[in-house]
């Protein structure tokens, strides 16, 4: 029962209890962690960037530049 009292948090990758100072429980989750982080990143730089491309596709096309 002692264990309800400590304060513990769960880790953000796994949601393993983990003691409150850390965010992870293992070394391994904090860097699949940041894996994920990365290519989550990278994804919504694609979707931002392609969003752009499709944007300034489209003024081209409404101020009737020839592509
Ligand atoms: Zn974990």
């Amino acid at each position: 029962m002692v264990e309800r009292l400590v304060q513990h948090k769960h880790c953000r990758q796994c949601g393993r209890v983990t003691p409150a100072k850390d965010i992870f429980c293992s070394e391994d989750c904090e860097s699949d962690h940041k894996r994920m982080l990365r290519k989550k990143k990278n994804q919504l730089l694609l979707l931002y960037v392609s969003s752009i491309v499709v944007l300034i596709l489209i003024l081209l096309l409404s101020w009737g530049v020839p592509l």
